[in-house]
């Protein structure tokens, strides 16, 4: 029988989801989720928290999304990471000092337009991991933009007056930070990309190249024609097969804890596949 369900793909407020872990882990159970997956964008710093505070009956999976450079920006989930283990803490260091060298810039550029930012102040708000969604919502505070995606369109966008790039990982080492901190690294959300079936294809032989082992087949939005297309991909490559939401409170209010955009169920058997690939340490 299969009606218990898992989200293996949520954002906290360590990095730029609006509910704190340990509300998260609540949530999840009052919905009646078998299990979560925290997965901060290049931090595990929520992990922690949600793990102490996960119920009797919930299972919390501490893992991580990696942002990589690739032709376009590609996410590698991680599951069951060793938060501690020095190489992963390293680079995701390495990766925090950057966004701070890259954050600091929009604010100077904020400041010198007579915005009141603080870029202290920020963190002590929003956490440690301050991305273009929390300027998104400041330029909305100050009243230059309707809402975040108006302020994505004319404000922090690629280009706009309050972006800066960042650096990245690569896909190559993300994979191998994950998979040396004993964690099962997987391809998220494949379309997002927008790539055509041949394009696809390249990516995810370049990621089982570096050692992937899974690829996220449900996520928010897409169809049930589109699943089975990315599960038989997975079939094809013999890849575990991971689903979640993105889920990421205010920040994208249209994507619910779970259930997605409405539809989403993902299967508690596939979080068994993926525990025992890491219990076997293979
Ligand atoms: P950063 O890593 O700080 O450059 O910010 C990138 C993040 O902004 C991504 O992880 C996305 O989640 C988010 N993002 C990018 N475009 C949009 C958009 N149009 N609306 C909302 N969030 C966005
Ligand atoms: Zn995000
Ligand atoms: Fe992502
Ligand atoms: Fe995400």
């Amino acid at each position: 029988m299969n009606n218990e369900w898992i989200d293996l793909h949520v954002h906290t407020t360590a990095s730029d989801g609006t509910v704190p872990p340990r509300e998260i882990v609540k949530l999840a159970a009052d919905i009646g989720l078998k299990a979560i997956a925290i997965t901060d964008h290049d931090t595990t710093l929520g992990c922690a928290e949600a793990m102490a505070a996960a119920p009797a009956g919930l299972e919390v999976v501490p893992g991580i999304e990696i942002s990589t450079r690739y032709h376009t920006a590609v996410h590698i989930l991680g599951y069951y990471i060793d938060s501690s283990n020095a190489q992963l803490r390293q680079a995701l260091d390495w990766v925090l000092n950057d966004r701070d060298r890259r954050n600091r810039l929009i604010c100077d550029t904020m400041h010198a337009d007579g915005l009141p930012v603080n870029y202290e102040q920020l963190k002590q708000r929003f956490g440690q991991v301050i991305g273009r969604p929390h300027f998104a919502r400041l330029c909305v505070e100050f009243g230059l933009a309707q809402d975040v995606q108006d302020a994505f369109r004319r404000f922090v966008g690629k280009d706009c007056r309050y972006y800066s790039p960042r650096n990245f990982l690569t896909i190559e080492q993300s994979i191998a930070l994950i998979r040396g901190a004993g964690g099962i690294p997987v391809l998220a959300h494949p379309f997002q990309y927008r790539l055509d079936d041949g394009a696809l294809r390249e990516l995810i032989e370049h990621c089982i190249d570096s050692g992937l082992r899974g690829m996220e087949c449900f996520y928010s939005g897409y169809t049930e024609e589109q699943s089975r297309y990315l599960l038989s991909l997975a079939g094809e490559y013999h890849l575990l097969v991971t689903g979640g939401s993105d889920f990421h409170g205010e920040n994208k209010s249209w994507i619910q804890l779970g259930t997605g955009t409405g539809s989403l169920q993902v299967p508690a058997a596939l979080l068994a596949a993926l525990r025992e690939v890491h219990e076997a340490g293979i």
